[in-house]
């Protein structure tokens, strides 16, 4: 599939994206509050009190699992654009998911080289964040996802392929919808703040995956330099 042809304008993406993240994590914590009210009842048994106290954990670590997929990398003023050196951003981005890799008896195997693209570096690193993340957790038993950088003349593609269990193609149709998930304790918002973020710096994407096989999945940036 390729990227939708919808094209919003870039401010509004950006914001749609703020306040998206503040309403997503509104709902957990509404959850807890609730729970947390009612522990303070009189006549709760020790049993009733133990249930809710795992219901607020659960939509705490849902919290968490939203401000992963959103905000790994925030800074304030995030809407800053700069030259990024796409071989040490991606560098960061696999640095800091190693260890999750090796959890999953996961390796991470980049062919990484010198260009240059204009864009945000934390919003940069956040859609690669969770391309690669999703590769590793394609993979239950061990693996390798490879990262891959192509510099064309005018184009830097960079190219995230893993051996995981691949998609069908009704479940390739809805990647990027929001909270389409998988996963016992997906968000199912990991892929659409990877594809927002892709449209707010001009790229485009498609993906290939084929089931039991492992996904494939190409972006492409406009080049400001081989460097
Ligand atoms: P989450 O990871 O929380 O489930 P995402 O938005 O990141 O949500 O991904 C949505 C869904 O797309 C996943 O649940 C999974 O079914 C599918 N998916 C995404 N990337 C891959 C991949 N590399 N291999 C297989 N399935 C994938
Ligand atoms: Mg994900």
């Amino acid at each position: 599939i390729r990227s939708k042809a919808i094209k919003l304008e870039k401010m509004e993406v950006v914001s749609q994206l703020a306040a998206s993240i503040s309403h997503e994590i509104r709902n957990p914590l509404t959850v807890v509050k609730g729970f947390m009210q009612l522990m303070k009842g009189r006549d709760i048994s020790e049993e009733t009190k133990e249930q809710y106290m795992n219901i607020a954990l659960e939509e705490l670590n849902r919290a968490c699992a939203i401000i992963d997929d959103y905000l790994t990398f925030a800074k304030p003023f995030p809407e800053k654009v700069e030259p990024l050196h796409v071989h040490h951003e991606l560098e960061k981005v696999i640095d800091m998911l190693r260890p999750f890799a090796n959890m999953h008896g996961v390796q991470i195997v980049p062919t990484l080289m010198p260009a240059t693209l204009k864009g945000n570096g934390q919003y940069f690193r956040q859609c690669f964040l969770n391309i690669i993340k999703n590769g590793i957790e394609a993979m239950e038993s061990g693996g390798a996802v490879y990262v891959a950088v192509h510099v064309d003349e005018k184009t830097v593609t960079i190219v995230v392929r893993d051996e995981g269990k691949g998609m069908t193609k009704e479940q390739l149709a809805r990647y990027g919808e929001p909270y389409f998930s998988t996963k016992e304790k997906g968000t199912g918002l990991g892929a659409m703040v990877s594809i927002r973020i892709i449209e707010m710096m001009d790229g485009t994407w498609t993906m290939e995956s084929e089931k039991g096989r492992g996904t494939t999945m190409k972006v492409t940036f406009p080049l400001l330099s081989k460097k």
